[in-house]
């Protein structure tokens, strides 16, 4: 599942080709890709808008198609965004732009989806109107209660400290859990905590200060230094331009189970925490 730096890396390859662009055409091969609405109701909604801004915000893409609409992706497992791709048979949902380009959602297991919603838009954050939602328009559940992105300024060290104090769930949950903060995975998680040298199992509250600090630099890092590498893939993961991530070879942990640590050469472990397996060095992580 694309995490908060392949969906990033998605949305910086995409955007140059189509902000500014005017939404000529679409084609829906499968209404069951778009949530809440009719293929004709999403047509006319979206045929002749501009694509101002392409966002994100957690693991969701924000297409700004202008007052206030926002079309809004989310990959899931196997969904993709391809930019003048080949026809391919699990093609959902594609458009053509007033520049001949092509966008095609891509979703083999269909799981992933695409919405029309009306948004609210503060500098840089995008988030949706507070209060309820217009009853009969799907929302997708995650975007109603999304915590703050780990890269924003909303995410600060006093936030993760007081998050930390409060709550007795094991760590690996904590950061798991998208309505605490945005768009860390599985990979992420286990990368961070093996930088913080914290077990994925210990509990949020029993963490000390400096290892509170020590998991804020480490999660930030860890992100960033993986977007710069365009994302990590595994399976079903690439670009907009088919591009595959190359931050799989800088895993520490993550899909490393019984090989040796990079910083002790002792064996991996892993263990299910939450519910996920979470790999992690037994003697580096305490
Ligand atoms: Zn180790």
């Amino acid at each position: 599942m694309p995490e908060l730096p392949e969906v990033e890396t998605i949305r910086r390859t995409l955007a140059p080709h189509l902000e500014g662009r005017t939404i000529t055409g679409t084609e829906v091969m499968t209404p069951a890709s778009l949530r809440g609405l009719s293929p004709e109701e999403f047509r006319s909604q979206v045929i002749g808008r501009a694509i101002e801004g392409v966002h994100r915000r957690g693991k969701y893409l924000l297409f700004n198609l202008g007052e206030r609409l926002f079309m809004v992706v989310h990959l899931r497992m196997t969904g993709r965004l391809v930019l003048d791709g080949p026809a391919d048979r699990h093609t959902r949902v594609s458009f053509r732009l007033d520049s001949g380009t092509s966008l095609q959602y891509v979703d083999v297991r269909r799981l992933g989806g695409i919405y029309l919603l009306k948004m609210v838009v503060r500098g840089e954050e995008v988030s949706l109107p507070s209060g309820r939602p217009r009853p009969g328009r799907a929302v997708p559940e995650g975007l109603l209660n999304l915590g703050p992105e780990p890269l924003s300024p909303s995410f600060s060290l006093d936030y993760l400290r007081e998050g930390c104090h409060s709550r007795r769930v094991r760590i690996k949950a904590l950061l798991l859990d998208q309505s605490f903060v945005a768009g860390i995975g599985n990979i992420y998680a286990d990368e961070a905590l093996f930088r913080a040298r914290i077990r994925p199992d210990r509990r949020a509250c029993d963490l000390q200060v400096t290892e509170v600090e020590a998991l804020f630099e480490a999660v930030r890092a860890v992100l960033r230094e993986a977007i710069e590498k365009r994302g990590t893939t595994f399976s079903d993961y690439v670009d907009g331009r088919g591009r595959a991530g190359g931050f799989r070879e800088e895993l520490a942990v993550y899909g490393r189970y019984g090989e040796a640590c990079r910083r002790c050469g002792g064996e991996l472990a892993r263990a299910k925490v939450g519910g996920r397996t979470s790999t992690y060095c037994p003697r580096c992580q305490v």
